[in-house]
């Protein structure tokens, strides 16, 4: 089965910068499984693992304008630590959500100075060439509520409690 939309992906991957260090990897206990065509992972390489099938190996390069957007000047937010929840991860590159008039929006720490935390809007790799090595390990037809969702459900996917 090809990857096309509304159809459910797992795969691997390996994600490097321009100079071969390497950013991330998937699990390999915990594969990605993510469904196609609802802009679950970044464009560039949604559109290069269009057509693929299982056992298929990418090496996929994505510009910043199709990763994570190119880098711009953003607003940082400065809090105390205090204010965190006790659990929030609050090294540099930690993803957190903040609330603000009933909005909910991811932030990422820059950096932590002191008892104070860096917090900004704009995404660790915003103005980052993405390399991405990629093994596609399952395709799978999405179910309609997965399609309805615009997400995957049951194992590497989303849980409704
Ligand atoms: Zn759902």
């Amino acid at each position: 089965m090809d990857i096309a939309a509304d159809r459910v992906v797992t795969l691997s991957y390996v994600l490097k910068n321009t100079a071969g260090e390497e950013l991330d990897r998937s699990d390999p206990d915990r594969p990605m499984v993510y469904l196609h065509g609802h802009r679950n992972i970044v464009p560039g390489l949604e559109r290069q693992l269009e057509g693929k099938t299982k056992g298929d190996k990418l090496d996929a390069v994505v510009p910043p304008e199709e990763g994570y957007g190119p880098k711009q000047k953003v607003k940082t937010l400065r809090i105390p630590r205090s204010q965190l929840p006790g659990d929030a991860p609050v090294h540099p590159g930690a993803r957190l959500i903040m609330e603000s008039q009933g909005q909910h929006f991811p932030v990422w720490v820059e950096k932590v100075q002191g008892p104070t935390v860096v917090l900004t809007p704009q995404h660790p790799l915003a103005g980052v060439e993405l390399h991405f090595s990629v093994e596609v390990l399952d395709v799978r037809e999405a179910t309609e509520e997965e399609i309805a969702h615009g997400h995957v459900h049951g194992p590497g996917g989303h849980d409704h409690d």
